[in-house]
């Protein structure tokens, strides 16, 4: 008894020494920790040990592959795999870095295709850049903010007009499958085009074929040279995925902070969202609606926080996100798109039934709202807008009824006419971006009633010959229209001549 007495206090006093010797020599932990591979699923890992470990860090496993440090539980370390790690078994040593997961940022990454941790994923070979940012960054602060104030013209008549976009602003595009989300975003990046704006295009999920054939677009318009494409496919680990979007915004935010203005595309958080869901559920995070984690939306809103328009002190640089979302079904009011939309500053909504009928893009003008852009818009839409979102919104109401009655009154059959002219005019095809002034002349025509007369299947003819008119006969208003200058009542009416002087002559 006695001995066993003696040993306890001896023991006491040793660890009595030790806990003195450690709190007067600081005691850190180290970053020479080593943990062993408790259990290996598919995209995760659970590792024993590790005590000091970080949430975020990045940890090495045999044959070289990372890992990213996602839950830290009293007994394990949940970890989220950034490679494939299929030959990983139960048992493994896994190393510390002591770094938290951050990816290079540069320069040299424009015009190049990467994954996500910069590594090459095009034949230009490594990415030659040693400046690192890590990938979840704080975003800046309300004071570090100004208000946006300068438009990101898309080049598509249907959004400049009637959905603005300023630079700074979050504008989410919203749609069913195959609705035309992506080539919204892609005809904005390619409209960027000699406008100073590097874009940073993230692929998150998606088919590896589409990928490719945007890339291809995007050489095939010259637009490659200023964009960053982040890519991760639909078989690339859900790691993978879910990181993508910060360490693409790390990347775009490099551009920010040197004062320039960058559009960044995430094509689309509805994968983003499941990726997450996926790992949480193989960490056995506790599932909540639709069997998303509660902080679901917390992952979206502090990406899409980090979009903003810098004070000048700041050197005035600007981040403006185009999240995508997929709907199933038209249902706007599921969980991840009403998360989504509650932290944009407005949706370019696509509907099916308008991509179905051809009108093309198919933005439902009555669900769609900006509600910053539109102080950013150049003063000339002032005078065209109004009036075709009212004529427009009248002509979609009548259109329902007139399908039932033969005989309609004179004001109703105008209406009707206006609002088909109008529809027709906002129609555009993917990769032919609109000028300011060629997108004036051609909906000033519109409101103005020069197509009134002109059989539906004209107005694209008719549109051709105005758009060549505004730049070679009204060259001086033209470069008023895009030094910002609103038009005064002799510029309107010079282009309302123009236009009716140059369409084809035939009357319906
Ligand atoms: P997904 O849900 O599969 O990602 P999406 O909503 O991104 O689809 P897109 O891939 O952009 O849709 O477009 C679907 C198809 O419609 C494509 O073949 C595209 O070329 C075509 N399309 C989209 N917009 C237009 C347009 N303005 N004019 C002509 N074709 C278009
Ligand atoms: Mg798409």
């Amino acid at each position: 008894m006695s001995d066993r007495n003696e040993l306890s206090t001896l023991l006491d006093d040793a660890f009595t020494t030790f806990d003195r010797v450690i709190k007067e020599h600081h005691y850190e932990p180290t970053v020479h920790e080593s943990g062993i591979v408790k259990f290996a699923g598919r995209g995760v890992v659970l590792v024993d040990g590790l005590p000091g470990v970080k949430s975020e860090e990045m940890l090495i496993f045999p044959g070289n592959i990372y890992g990213m440090v996602f839950n830290l539980d009293p007994e394990e370390v949940g970890v989220v795999m950034l490679s494939k790690s299929d030959d990983l078994k139960a048992g493994s040593t896994v190393t510390r870095t002591g770094k938290v997961m951050d990816v290079p940022v540069g320069e040299a990454l424009l015009g190049r295709v990467v994954d996500p941790t910069a590594r090459p994923l095009d034949s230009g070979g490594q990415v030659n850049t040693l400046e690192r940012k890590p990938i979840e960054r704080e975003a800046p602060a309300i004071m570090d903010r100004e208000p946006v104030t300068v438009p990101l013209q898309t080049g598509l008549k249907v959004v400049d007009a009637l959905v603005p976009i300023g630079r700074g602003q979050r504008e989410l595009i919203l749609g069913d499958r195959q609705t035309g989300k992506t080539a919204i975003a892609l005809d904005t990046i390619i409209n960027q085009k000699d406008k100073n704006v590097v874009c940073v295009y993230c692929a998150i999920g998606q088919r590896s074929s589409s990928v490719a054939k945007l890339i291809e677009d995007l050489h095939r318009h010259e637009a490659m040279e200023y964009t960053i494409v982040v890519s991760t496919s639909g078989e690339d680990p859900p790691g993978m995925k879910f990181i993508a979007p910060y360490s693409a915004t790390s990347m775009a935010e490099y551009f920010m902070e040197k004062g320039r203005d960058v559009l960044i595309v995430y094509d689309d958080l509805t994968n983003h969202a499941i990726a997450y869901r996926e790992l949480s559920l193989l960490l056995r995070r506790p599932p909540g609606r639709e069997a998303f984690p509660g902080d679901v939306f917390y992952i979206h809103s502090r990406l899409l926080e980090r979009s903003t328009h810098l004070r000048k002190e700041l050197g005035g640089g600007s981040l403006t996100a185009l999240p995508i979302v997929a709907t199933e079904a038209q249902n706007v009011a599921a969980y991840i798109p009403t998360n989504i939309i509650s932290i944009t500053d407005g949706q370019i909504y696509l509907s099916p039934d308008l991509f179905q009928k051809g009108v093309l893009p198919a933005v439902d003008v009555g669900k769609s709202v900006s509600r910053v852009g539109g102080k950013t818009q150049l003063p000339v839409y002032r005078s065209v807008a109004g009036n075709l979102r009212l004529s427009y919104s009248q002509f979609e109401e009548l259109e329902k009824f007139a399908r039932f009655s033969t005989r309609l009154d004179e004001q109703t059959r105008k209406t009707l006419e206006r609002g088909r002219r109008v529809r027709e005019v906002l129609k555009q095809d993917q990769y032919n971006p609109f000028t300011v002034s060629e997108q004036i002349a051609v909906l000033l025509s519109v409101t103005e009633g020069v197509f009134d007369d002109l059989p539906v299947e004209k107005i694209e003819e008719a549109e051709l010959a105005i758009r060549s008119a505004i730049t070679k006969q009204l060259s001086s208003v033209s470069e008023k229209i895009h030094t910002g200058n609103k038009l005064c009542d002799e510029d309107k009416k010079a282009i309302v001549e123009a236009a009716r002087a140059v369409i084809p002559e035939e009357k319906s």
